[in-house]
């Protein structure tokens, strides 16, 4: 079968139409916007067309988002969460097709697109778990009123999403939004956007109210910064990168709607002589090869004492060569393509102009966006390559002699999202974890990750949380209510103190 063939195939199983299309309202809906090619990056060859959604189509999602939200506030937040159980165990059943296109579209290893289905589900799961669990508070003023808080949604959401794990970014936003009883508008990456609306068609074969959330297949600066700018819209959660962030905030603050942006990294992985050298081995090839790289926590800067630093990377280059680079919908493959062409072509051009000493792994596919796993060394901290997020199978190695200098390295960088230390000196790894700015940090460990626990970063790697009890917060606001319960209320003339 062509890789055509089984695109068709798998967007005809999950009632997806032939061509990407938006989700509006439970109906999809073809774009009437500039057209947008689907290459595959394991061929190279056209997947599939479609035309950018467009701003009518925009603004058609945020009004069907408005009108849903209001019937989803009728229901009880236990009603809610169960809805939410049940989308959970509809994607389990659909794991395979949904992995299946990710992995095709994507580029993307189907053993990752698999877990990264899984974790999706979890996340409805967990956050349905939540809809009738986050309380307000009673709070003991001194007036002799009884004051207290309702956590309320805020209304109609609108979330971007980039094309480095799509559906698991999906999952990650849309859960506890419609958990905390918002509406939500998403747009996936021009690049990625079907599995997207796959998850919220099943979600609303099994229960989800048509309408509540809708997926825009198109492009940002126009169906997104359609969104953005729709009075409906009360707040804008963004995950992708530093530049476009920027230009997505300041149109966010031109309507003074509030952000979140989960952005980049150049994150330390840091490795002491005194670490189980193949643990911390096994940990840096994880950090920066798996998913090629494109992750935004990738261990980018491999920090490693000198004593033990040839040693480590002799060991790292030798693994390179044993990586199983391969077509994504092998489930043997561990690493796949890049996912596009515009990000080959930036990280090749980055390792071009790099400098220093380039070791890189032997062999690459010859078709497909392969670039192959590497390591620069005999570069210093300010270099363009260990400043930039490349995004890509490419690590900057740096020396350092002591604690001080790993720190130093570590926090000299304008990101501040994710890091590591390898060490056996327990206090060592928690004056490290302390002093490394960063919003997630491993001990003897890298990428793990799990919903229940909160993510973000600071800087240029973005500001707010997701995951967690953290993004209930992102999605509701505090009201704050004060009832006088004295048989002859005190009326002053001004404040009541
Ligand atoms: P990108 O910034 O190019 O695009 C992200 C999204 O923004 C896409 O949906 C795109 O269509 C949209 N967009 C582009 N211009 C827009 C505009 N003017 N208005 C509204 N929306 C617009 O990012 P990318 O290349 O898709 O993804 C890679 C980046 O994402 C990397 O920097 C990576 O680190 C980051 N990322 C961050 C996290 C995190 O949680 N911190 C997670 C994954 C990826």
């Amino acid at each position: 079968m062509t890789r055509q063939a089984l695109f068709a195939d798998l967007m005809a199983e999950l009632t997806l139409g032939p061509a990407p299309q938006s989700l509006i309202g439970g109906s999809l809906h073809q774009g009437s916007g500039a057209e947008i090619t689907l290459i595959d990056p394991f061929t190279e060859e056209p997947l599939t067309r479609y035309p950018d959604a467009g701003a009518s189509l925009a603004a058609l999602a945020c009004t069907s988002a408005q009108t849903a939200q209001i019937l989803w506030m009728q229901r009880s937040a236990a009603a809610r969460g169960q809805v939410m159980q049940d989308i959970a165990r509809a994607l389990l059943a659909r794991a395979e097709p949904l992995a299946k296109l990710e992995a095709l579209v994507a580029g993307k290893p189907l053993r990752d697109t698999r877990v990264e289905v899984a974790k999706v589900a979890e996340m409805f799961t967990y956050y349905g778990g939540w809809a009738d669990k986050l309380h307000g508070e009673v709070i003991p003023v001194p007036t002799g009123h009884l004051n207290f808080t309702l956590r309320e949604p805020l209304g109609v959401v609108f979330q971007i999403t980039p094309w480095n794990a799509p559906i698991f970014t999906a999952g990650w936003q849309i859960a506890p939004a419609i958990a905390m009883g918002n509406g939500v508008v998403i747009k996936p990456s021009e690049l990625t956007p079907v599995t997207t609306v796959a998850l919220v068609r099943i979600a609303e074969a099994a229960g989800l109210p048509a309408g509540l959330v809708n997926v825009l297949a198109g492009l940002g600066p126009t169906s997104g910064q359609a969104a953005i700018e729709h009075p409906a819209v009360r707040k804008v959660i963004f995950v992708g990168s530093p530049e476009t962030g920027r230009r997505v905030a300041i149109a966010a603050a031109t309507h003074l709607k509030p952000c979140v942006l989960e952005l980049g990294g150049k994150s330390a992985n840091i490795v002491f002589a005194d670490a189980n050298l193949a643990q911390a081995c096994l940990g840096a090839q994880a950090a920066i090869f798996s998913g090629a790289g494109q992750s935004c926590v990738a261990g980018s800067r491999l920090l490693v004492q000198r004593a033990v630093q040839d040693e480590l990377l002799d060991m790292l280059a030798s693994g390179m060569n044993k990586i199983r680079l391969g077509d994504p919908l092998d489930p043997e493959t561990e690493v796949g393509p890049i996912s596009n062409a515009r990000q080959f072509a930036h990280i090749h051009q980055m390792v071009a102009n790099a400098g220093g000493r380039t070791v890189t792994r032997e062999t690459t596919p010859a078709k497909g966006y392969f670039v192959a796993p590497t390591i620069l060394r005999g570069l210093t901290n300010a270099a363009p390559a260990a400043q930039t997020e490349i995004f890509g199978p490419v690590v900057t190695a740096l020396p350092f002699e002591d604690e001080a200098e790993a720190i130093q390295l570590a926090n000299d960088t304008a990101f501040g999202l994710a890091g590591a230390v390898w060490t056996a000196d327990v206090g060592r790894a928690h004056r490290i974890a302390a002093a490394v700015r960063a919003g997630t940090f491993w001990i003897n460990s890298y990428k793990a990750i799990h919903v229940s626990s909160p993510f973000g970063g600071s800087l240029n790697s973005g500001f707010g949380r997701s995951s967690g009890s953290d993004a209930l917060l992102e999605y509701t606001a505090p009201k704050s209510i004060w009832l006088d319960s004295a048989v002859v209320p005190r009326i002053a003339f001004g404040y009541v103190s």
